[in-house]
């Protein structure tokens, strides 16, 4: 089959693979029939992950068509079409038992976990085409994937939604939503969401779905500003500078602050002015590819005393001027995680067969997988309006 495979530091292409197989009795062989690139695949374009190999097939966000399944699984059938959670969790395990299923301690079984381990304690579950310290799976920007624990990941999607409705199911939207569920909003609350890519745009519409009465966003990039505003319904500040968005912010509410900010962004948060931009850039150039505090410092800075904070944006190992006086000495509450997907797959499933929200509305390139090195480069470089892209294999 075709799958898009890395190489190295902004080096990923198309390439002729083996097909997958049936490895155990819960398995399904799907063939993808839709897939996107994720901010999340940006961290790895970027070498920001250490774990990758040369020739990993890449991709976390996909939806298909079931064409073999192992003599365990029961709750699918060959035919049937189905979107699948990013996370990979057995259903069974003490983490998974309280829905903790990004924290699924039986489905990263890399030699690679002893990295993770040392570095925090604990790993993670399982992920597709997210590196050896996420269990090595290869992920779905390709033709076809094997999906473990089938039982528990993939569900059936209804016959009259076409893929674009529905294929951010497998990661986004949940992210958004969990992202807007740690921030604690009571009704009527202030969230400031910085980022307005596609987490932080389905954040602004989760904080509005859970109650907030004002969505702020942060972002300065022109359409996503323009889809923060129409799509997220949200007031904008376009501004990367830390001291316009702080007095903004105080500004509409008042002096008090935001009761919930949230980190959209993550580790590659853009720094502003030059000390910023020429610690960053020596960084990058002596190939210490180290997650920016950037936006941690805003959010902390921004929020009200007692306020909480949501951190949905990915950080990998260290982070260095990290403000823990901030948060301690205003009381700040903080969340944050990869997205307990099973959690929030059928929930928010609903809310789309409803018409509660188009997940297509935030789709800006629709490409055949063959165009995906390019694509990789467009959404990197933020070039052509571009903020999600939609791959057909
Ligand atoms: P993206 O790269 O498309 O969007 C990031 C946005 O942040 C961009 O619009 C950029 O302009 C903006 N930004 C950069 N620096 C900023 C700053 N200083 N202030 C305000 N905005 C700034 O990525 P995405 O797909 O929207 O993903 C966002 C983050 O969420 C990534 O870190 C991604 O890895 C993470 N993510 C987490 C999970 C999870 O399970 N927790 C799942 C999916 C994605
Ligand atoms: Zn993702
Ligand atoms: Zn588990």
């Amino acid at each position: 089959m075709r799958a898009l495979c890395w190489h190295g530091k902004e080096k990923v292409s198309i390439d002729s693979v083996p097909d997958p197989k049936i490895e155990h009795p819960g398995d399904v062989i799907l063939r993808i029939t839709a897939t996107a690139i994720c901010g999340s695949d940006l961290h790895l374009y970027n070498a920001l992950v250490p774990t990758l190999d040369d020739g990993d097939i890449l991709g976390h966000e996909f939806m298909g068509e079931v064409v073999e399944k192992g003599s365990a699984v029961t709750r699918l059938q060959v035919g049937d079409r189905v979107v699948n959670p990013f996370t990979i969790s057995c259903g069974q395990c003490f983490f998974c038992k309280r829905e903790q299923y990004s924290c699924c301690d039986t489905t990263n079984n890399d030699p690679k976990r002893a990295l993770a381990e040392k570095m925090m304690g604990h790993a993670t579950a399982g992920m597709y085409g997210y590196g050896h310290m996420t269990g090595g799976y290869p992920g779905g920007q390709a033709e076809y994937v094997r999906v473990p624990h089938a039982d528990i990941g993939p569900i059936k999607v209804p016959a009259g939604l076409p893929d674009d409705k529905v294929l951010f199911l497998s990661d986004i939207f949940p992210t958004g939503w969990m992202a807007a569920e740690n921030a604690n909003i009571q009704p009527g609350d202030t969230v400031a969401v910085w980022g307005a890519g596609p987490v932080g745009l389905f954040t602004m519409r989760s904080a509005w779905m859970q109650g907030a009465g004002r969505v702020i966003a942060i972002d300065a990039v022109p359409e996503r500003v323009e889809l923060a505003r129409s799509f997220g319904r949200a007031d904008v500040i376009a501004s990367f500078d830390p001291t316009e968005v702080y007095d903004t912010l105080q500004q509409m509410t008042g002096g008090r602050g935001p009761d919930s900010c949230i980190d959209a962004v993550g580790a590659e948060a853009h720094g502003h002015g030059v000390i910023d931009n020429v610690i960053d850039h020596t960084k990058d150039l002596a190939h210490l590819p180290m997650p920016r505090p950037h936006v941690l410092q805003q959010i902390a800075k921004c929020c009200r005393k007692g306020g909480s904070l949501s951190i949905p944006g990915v950080y990998l190992g260290f982070v260095n001027m990290f403000p823990i006086g901030t948060v301690m000495n205003k009381g700040l509450t903080l969340k944050t995680g990869q997205t307990h997907m099973q959690r929030y797959l059928m929930p928010l499933l609903d809310h789309v067969v409803r018409g509660d929200i188009d997940l297509s509305e935030i789709i800006t390139h629709r490409l055949p997988l063959s165009d995906a090195p390019e694509a990789y480069k467009m959404f990197q470089e933020k070039r052509d309006g571009c903020v999600k892209v939609f791959m057909t294999p």
